[in-house]
Order: structure tokens, then C-alpha cells, then sequence
């Protein structure tokens, strides 16, 4: 059947009910090849087609410029997190990282390892409330780069504009918000995603990175972690995560067919809205996590007003039908993720539960 849950996980999450059909239809023959995408060789007629279309399309999407690659990589969010120091931070050398979060936190402890890291910014006395303003940001030009996380998947803050670095590289983490708006991607020195939330299934990593960078990086590290190896081979330097990268490639057709990412955006920011609307107008009975002006619109954090009725909100809300609201296990209270592929009237049946549960309860 397709009955279809409300969805609302942090990652793996929803994807698009077009995309899942039509990978169901092509499954066990792919083109007429006679087997699935992911049964054949990755260097195959037909996988290169899918390979270099996804490329294609996400260059297309995002105005992609020349002097920039688009690799598919493994490893997750989290092993960018070791890559790029690895590749762009001498041990003599300074980073600056802008602290909003457990994953900066993450990504700092690996920093670390390779040279010294500089808080250019921090937001955790605040309980990692808000994004700091921009004026707040200390970088030095001599820093190897600035690192921010985009979209603080578990605390419900996204940065809405990004600092001018100017000659240093401005790296950027943005495994929960990647398409999901416009960004200019000639902001950025690398811009690095895990697939799992807006891009498809988990196992392949975007990164897009300025082909200068990649002369400047360090050469005695190991061959599979060094961005040239991927970058001089097209992500075909070993076996890719194939199917991933199909499915990234009928995520991107998506999102074409909506209007592109301008569209997402819009649809995005109409469905945020609705649960926000619902929590400002609450009276207290829910309380947003972020500060309103670095509210997420990938992943809406709050309580409810007492512990006791938390625990009873999640209970109900999972008895009718609505996954994925629990906040992240470190932090607790309710997250709603309402990534691309979560469909409009699944964010209006979580407000419409929410004001009931209200109503029922205050
Ligand atoms: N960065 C961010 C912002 C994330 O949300 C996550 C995962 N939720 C990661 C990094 C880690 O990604 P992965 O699990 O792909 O290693």
C-alpha cells in the first residue's frame, strides 16, 4: 500500500513519495539492462550516464561554478569532519570554527588532531539558542579557513546569512539544510553534506569544493581521504555508493520539477511556518528552543509545557500516527524535522495536533 507516515525524522528522513515509486519501478530492470542499478558494474554505460547526471544537476541547481567539483563521497558528515583538516590544517596552522552546536562541537574535536582551532564564535552559554551575529565573528586572515555548521540539526538553529571571509575559505557543514534554499555556493571554499535528509538515502556524502583548494591541500595523508584522489577521478577512484547516488540523481529531478530550489524554499518556509505560528501562539504552552531570528526551518525544536505533559504529547502524538518527534537523545524534548520531502499537509496535521493537544490539556 501507500499509506504513507507522517514522517518527521531528523535523518534519515522522508523522501519524496514520486522518487521512492519510480526507483520501485526501475528496480529489478534498469533501463532494460536487465538487472538494477545496483547490480551492475560502476563503470558501466548506464551507471556513468546516472553518475554524471546527478553531478549535472546538482551543478545546474545551485549555479555551480566552473572552478568548483562536485564529489561523492562515503563516510558521512562526520568523516569531513577528519577530512578537511586533514587536507587543509598544518599542525602550526590556525582554524576558526564557529561553535553553534554538537556537531561544530564534533567537528572541532577533530581539528584538534591535525593543527590548532580558534572559537571564531560560540553560542553555547546560550544553550545553543541562537547563530551568532555576524559582527560577532573573530577570524584571522592567516587562518587555514572558517568553519560553520549551516543548520544545527539538534538544536533548531540555520544560519540565514553567511560571513564574508574573504580570502580565507569559508567551509561549510550543511548536512541538514543542503537544498533546500538558494546559497551562493562562490561564498564558500567546500561545502559538505551527508545525503540522508534532503538528498537522498544515507551513504553518500556531496562535497563541493573550489578546484584551487585542492592544489593547496596536504599530500602526505592516505590516498582514499585526500579530496585530489576523488576530484582527478570523477568519484570513481573506487566503487561509489551506486544506488545512493541514483537516488540522489531522482531527488535532484525532484526538486527540479517542484520549481527548483527557489520553490523548495518557499514550501519550506509555508510549512515551518505553521508549527512556528503554533508555538508562538501557544501562551507558553510550547517554547520554541530557538531564538526566533535563528529558527531552523529543517528541524522546528521545543517543549511542552511541563515534563509530564512532554512525555505525554510524544505518547499521544505516536499513537496517532506521527514518527520522529522526539528531540535528539542529548538534548530531549520534541523536534520536528520538516525536511524538503515532507509534504505540506503532513506539517498541517502536526500543528492541527498540536492545538488539539492544547486544548485538550492546558
Ligand atoms: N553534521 C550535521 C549538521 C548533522 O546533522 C549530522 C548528522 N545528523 C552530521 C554532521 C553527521 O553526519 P553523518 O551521520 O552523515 O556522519
Amino acid at each position: 500500500t501507500t499509506k504513507r507516515a507522517y514522517n518527521f525524522n531528523a535523518g534519515p528522513s522522508a523522501l519524496p513519495i514520486e522518487v521512492l515509486q519510480k526507483a520501485q519501478e526501475e528496480m529489478v530492470n534498469y533501463n532494460n539492462s536487465g538487472m538494477s542499478i545496483m547490480e551492475m558494474s560502476h563503470r558501466s554505460k548506464d551507471y556513468e550516464a546516472v553518475h554524471n547526471d546527478a553531478i549535472a544537476r546538482l551543478r545546474a541547481l545551485y549555479s555551480i561554478p566552473d572552478n568548483y567539483e562536485v564529489l561523492f563521497l562515503q563516510g558521512g558528515g562526520s568523516l569531513q569532519f577528519t577530512m578537511v583538516p586533514m587536507n587543509f590544517l598544518g599542525k602550526e596552522q590556525t582554524a576558526s570554527y564557529i561553535l553553534t552546536g554538537s556537531w561544530s562541537e564534533k567537528a572541532i574535536k577533530e581539528a584538534k588532531l591535525f593543527g590548532q582551532v580558534q572559537e571564531a564564535a560560540s553560542t553555547k552559554e546560550n544553550s545553543y539558542r541562537n547563530i551568532p551575529a555576524l559582527e560577532e565573528i573573530q577570524f584571522s586572515e592567516t587562518d587555514a579557513y572558517v568553519h560553520i555548521t549551516s543548520n544545527n540539526t539538534i538544536y533548531g538553529t540555520q544560519w540565514k546569512e553567511f560571513p564574508q571571509t574573504g580570502a580565507v575559505p569559508l567551509i561549510a557543514d550543511m548536512s541538514s539544510d543542503i537544498l533546500s534554499k538558494p546559497v551562493d555556493v562562490s561564498n564558500f571554499g567546500i561545502i559538505y553534506a551527508g545525503a540522508q535528509k534532503n538528498l537522498g538515502p544515507s551513504g553518500v556524502t556531496v562535497v563541493i569544493i573550489r578546484k584551487d583548494l585542492l592544489e593547496k591541500a596536504n599530500t602526505n595523508i592516505p590516498t582514499m581521504l585526500k579530496y585530489s584522489t576523488h576530484a582527478d577521478s570523477n568519484s570513481l577512484y573506487n566503487t561509489p555508493p551506486t544506488f545512493g547516488i541514483y537516488m540522489l540523481g531522482e531527488v535532484l529531478k525532484w526538486v527540479e520539477e517542484k520549481g527548483g530550489l527557489e520553490a523548495v524554499e518557499k514550501n519550506n518556509e509555508e510549512k515551518a511556518k505553521l508549527i512556528y505560528d503554533v508555538i508562538d501562539n501557544s501562551n507558553d504552552f510550547y517554547r520554541g528552543h530557538a531564538t526566533p531570528e535563528s529558527r531552523s526551518l529543517m528541524n522546528i525544536t521545543f517543549r511542552v509545557a511541563n515534563e509530564e505533559l512532554e512525555k505525554q504529547f510524544l505518547a499521544e502524538a505516536k499513537e496517532a500516527g506521527f514518527v520522529g518527534l522526539n528531540g535528539h537523545r542529548s538534548v530531549g524534548g520534541c523536534r520536528a524535522s520538516t525536511y524538503n520531502a515532507v509534504p505540506f499537509e503532513t506539517c498541517k496535521a502536526l500543528a492541527e495536533f498540536m492545538i488539539e493537544f492544547q486544548n485538550k490539556h492546558q
